[in-house]
């Protein structure tokens, strides 16, 4: 007899059929006890459900009443329109046409002389003006 009890492994094992009792289950109580108690789990696990005919028959008049009552949820054809206007409203938001050729900012020719003028005749570069700011005598 080995000193070792049995693993829970090694009890499901042999309440299959998988293993052969060894000498320590064929003379441990313990393991004898813990064996039965597995046994009587699967037994009851494999039992069939008590569901008189009468219950099951309740349940299905219950479930086809519930099926022909209309309820508050749309239909799926109701539902699968919705759907398709939704992923098309979508797709326009999305991909919304823009204009190619932006309004052009509308100047006069005297306006545009005026600053092409400007520009040409202004021989400092604009990024001279914050330096003439620093020696700018303060008052
Ligand atoms: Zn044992």
């Amino acid at each position: 007899m080995t000193a070792r009890h049995s693993t829970d492994d090694e009890l499901i094992e042999r309440l299959y059929g998988l293993r052969t009792a060894d000498d320590h289950s064929k003379h441990c109580a313990g393991c004898a006890a813990r064996l039965a108690a597995m046994a009587r789990r699967k037994s009851l696990a494999a039992r069939p459900p008590d569901l008189s005919p009468a219950f099951l028959a309740g349940q299905r008049a219950a479930l086809e009443a519930r099926i022909a009552r209309p309820g508050w949820f749309p239909s799926w054809r109701a539902m699968s329109l919705l759907t398709g206007a939704t992923a098309v409203l979508a797709a326009i938001l999305i991909f919304r046409p823009v204009p190619r050729n932006p309004q052009p900012r509308q100047v006069s020719d005297a306006q545009l002389f005026a600053d092409i003028y400007t520009a040409v005749q202004d021989v400092e570069p604009r990024a001279a003006e914050p330096i003439h700011a620093l020696f700018a005598e303060q008052k």
